[in-house]
């Protein structure tokens, strides 16, 4: 068991100082978040909005905050001056509403996009197939940034079976980087949770969102 403080730090010690932990805070109080923030995390991911809004207006600034979550386009105009990036971006439709946003706002909204590495066609996220065209068209919209990839892979009971859909969404991250796609910054590579980010660093990540391994159990959802 251990406390917050504890389990950050285990982690921090177990990879890279250049990849980055985002906290997945998901039903977690500001307690609890700044406990990991005082233990070394800096970035903090949400899923929803309603929850996000009090824990960001109490700490603020201190952390970074990245929108993790299934993203509705009736919520992009509070999303988007809250966060300092949104993970989860697979549709031009999505991206123009985010890119009106930010203009409005007078930011230039730093993304990521989210892929289905494992081709379910239930999922959120983009086809791997469809990643390149779809960056290039939104890479046309002056307030957004695209920095990145992000990937879930599917839901498997043995998390080593994560390794080829993080390998893949890792190749595809090189050959979109090899591009050279102009207003396109191919940095970050979020991949990996508490039972895979070990893999996924170990496949190139980046940036792991990590929940369960920092707080504990969820007791919801
Ligand atoms: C909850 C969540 C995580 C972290 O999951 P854990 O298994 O608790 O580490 C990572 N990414 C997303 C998008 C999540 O919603």
């Amino acid at each position: 068991m251990g406390t917050i403080s504890d389990h950050v730090r285990r982690i921090l010690s177990t990879i890279p100082e250049e990849v980055l932990v985002v906290a997945a805070a998901k039903t977690r109080t500001a307690g609890e978040i700044l406990e990991a923030l005082d233990a070394g995390i800096s970035a903090v991911g949400e899923n929803y909005l309603q929850e996000s809004r009090e824990v960001i207006e109490e700490i603020g600034s201190r952390a970074t905050w990245h929108f993790i979550g299934h993203i509705q386009k009736n919520k992009v105009k509070q999303v988007v001056p809250l966060f300092d990036m949104i993970e989860t971006v697979d549709s031009v439709e999505l991206a123009e509403i985010i890119d009106k946003q930010a203009e409005k706002h007078g930011k230039v909204m730093p993304i990521l996009i989210e892929v289905n590495s494992g081709q379910e066609p239930q999922k959120a996220g983009v086809m791997p197939g469809d990643v390149k065209a779809l960056i290039e068209r939104i890479s046309l919209l002056p307030h957004i940034a695209i920095e990145g990839l992000m990937t879930m892979g599917p839901f498997l009971d043995d998390p080593a079976g994560l390794r080829p859909y993080f390998r893949n969404t890792k190749a595809l991250f090189d050959g979109i980087r090899a591009e050279r796609i102009p207003h396109v910054d191919m940095k970050h590579l979020s991949m990996g949770m508490s039972d895979s980010y070990l893999i996924a660093v170990e496949e190139g990540a980046t940036m792991v969102r990590i929940g369960t391994m920092i707080f504990g159990e969820r007791i919801y959802p």
